[in-house]
């Protein structure tokens, strides 16, 4: 059963990890992360070990497709505590390859209740995409033309970042950046999605 294997996996963690290292004792004095890091929830990219961070260093929040949907609640609420009480100096929206969030916003067709209405949130990188870069027929070229709409997605996403004020006011008090990232699943490199 999965929970089995999760306590396990625990057991192995308190007895190898966590008995082994003073990072998890300063956690119990509180966290000062450095950055807020909105990410795909997708299982093959788990924000703290792609950075390479200590439990305390990153806050994150996570979703399908690294979205930022405008007024988006749950989002705003991460964003206000991150950047208000916890004074994170960076705001970082994730994207990742192979995608299944932004490959089904090029193309889905299935019939479920939710995913269609939040993949939206996507729709107008592709929109943008396919003006500048129509889909391709070659099999190659179109797990290319995935990886720009990954990208062209970010940038979007960073927009609506934009439409928050808690954003915009810690911009304009030079309290954070904002930095759109890509993470490239077949090399584990990150790098920066340029505006
Ligand atoms: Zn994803």
């Amino acid at each position: 059963m999965s929970v089995e294997r999760l306590l396990e996996g625990n057991a192995r963690f308190v007895s190898e990890v966590f008995q082994d290292g003073s990072k998890f004792a300063d956690c119990l004095k509180g966290q000062s992360p450095h950055t807020l890091v909105i990410a795909c929830a997708d299982s093959r990219v788990p924000p703290e070990l792609i950075f390479g961070a200590k439990p305390g260093e990153i806050f994150v929040h996570r979703n399908i497709g690294n979205m930022v949907p405008p007024g988006d609640w749950n989002l705003a609420t991460v964003m206000e505590y991150a950047v208000c009480h916890l004074g994170v100096t960076t705001v970082a929206v994730l994207g990742h390859g192979r995608c299944g969030a932004i490959k089904a916003v090029a193309s889905y067709h299935g019939h479920d209740a939710y995913i269609p209405g939040w993949i939206y949130h996507g729709h107008q990188a592709y929109v943008s995409l396919v003006e500048r870069m129509p889909y391709p027929d070659d099999a190659t070229a179109q797990v290319e033309w995935l990886c720009e709409l990954e990208k062209e997605n970010v940038r979007f996403q960073l927009k609506h970042l934009r439409t928050y004020p808690v954003i915009t006011t810690a911009l304009a008090a030079n309290k954070i950046s904002v930095v759109g990232l890509y993470y490239d699943m077949a090399t584990g490199i990150v790098s920066k999605v340029e505006e």
